[in-house]
């Protein structure tokens, strides 16, 4: 079966789009609909998947779960009438609110390397975690000679002035060979050896050339993500964990 076309990783502003359905079944008791392309951003890279519906004239699907496996997103959900026939036109609208709100907790993580790296912390940037229940990152380093309360101070602080003044966030397709060449990119890039070799590589910059490779979804700007609270800075065997919220400004989403 083709690969399906990630338009979630061309567009983070759109929220609706046609497409066609490749394929609807049923699978462990859960309805599964394919289609040629889609919005709808599969949980991964510690984001969670975005919902929403997919319909047509005789039907809703509400899609409830979303995956990637081998390059096709299955999107799990709920029919209120009859399932898809193969090859009908149909019309997905995401959970903008949720999209939103997930995208600016990831947004919120790239900034946080950014103020790290601005900082002057040589951490290397490891898992995160950015469900709306506990966000964090976590790096490779150590807390020795950290002022704790200051480096909590100053994150904030340089989070906030970024995110009142705006900061763009902008996109582009690169292959594996200029990751490779690019000694501040494969730095940020925990899952390096898994870059695949033949396919488009996304990478993201946050202000002017703060670049790291990633397939998630993003704000296009910081002011977008509201204030950025540091919760915990915690280190333990070598792993320090920055555990994190966000809050919507006043006038803000
Ligand atoms: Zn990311």
């Amino acid at each position: 079966m083709n690969q399906t076309k990630k338009l979630y990783l061309d567009d983070f502003t759109k929220n609706t789009c046609q497409a066609h359905v490749m394929h609807a079944f049923r699978e462990k008791d859960r309805d599964v609909v394919i289609l040629d392309q889609t919005l709808f951003y599969p949980q991964g890279g510690g984001q969670p998947c975005d919902q929403g519906t997919i319909q047509n004239d005789q039907t809703i699907f509400n899609v409830q779960d979303v995956r990637l496996i081998d390059g096709i997103v299955k999107h799990f959900g709920v029919f209120t009438s009859t399932p898809f026939e193969i090859g009908q036109e149909v019309y997905c609208k995401l959970d903008s609110e949720r999209r939103m709100l997930h995208s600016r907790l990831h947004s919120a993580g790239h900034v946080l390397d950014k103020t790290l790296y601005e900082l002057g912390f040589n951490w290397i940037p490891g898992k995160s975690y950015h469900f709306p229940n506990g966000p964090y990152v976590e790096y490779s380093g150590n807390l020795h000679n950290v002022d704790i309360d200051k480096l909590k101070n100053d994150i904030e602080n340089l989070c906030n002035v970024w995110g009142t003044h705006g900061m763009p966030v902008t996109s582009k397709v690169v292959d594996k060979k200029t990751v490779l060449a690019n000694e501040q990119l494969i730095r940020r890039c925990a899952f390096l050896a898994n870059l695949p070799d033949n396919k488009p590589i996304y990478v993201i910059t946050y202000g002017d050339d703060f670049a790291s490779p990633c397939s998630g979804t993003h704000i296009t700007n910081v002011s977008e993500i509201g204030h950025i609270m540091i919760r915990k800075i915690k280190e333990s065997d070598g792993t320090i964990r920055i555990s994190y919220d966000i809050r919507s400004l006043p006038n803000g989403e």
